[in-house]
């Protein structure tokens, strides 16, 4: 597996099929930035958060999905 980012709360290291989007930065004149990935439980921990994008719940269980049918899959 590879982990290619790191939780943005707990620093965690995150394989794709764990990580969560979290936030996708924008700026004014170009792009933002890279997105921000979480662990699931920081990533739910998060949803709570006010300043939680409205699609966080729907990326959530995306990632709950992908864990339970992924796991072992070949590619
Ligand atoms: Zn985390």
């Amino acid at each position: 597996m590879t982990v290619d980012r790191a939780c943005c709360r707990c620093e965690a290291p995150l394989s794709e099929q764990e990580r969560v989007l979290v936030g996708l930065p924008f700026s004014n004149s170009g792009p933002g930035g890279p997105p921000l990935y979480a662990c699931l439980p920081c990533a739910r921990a998060y949803a709570r958060s006010v300043l939680a994008p409205p699609w966080i719940g729907e990326e959530i269980a995306n990632t709950e999905a992908r864990q339970a049918s992924g796991r072992g899959d070949p590619p």
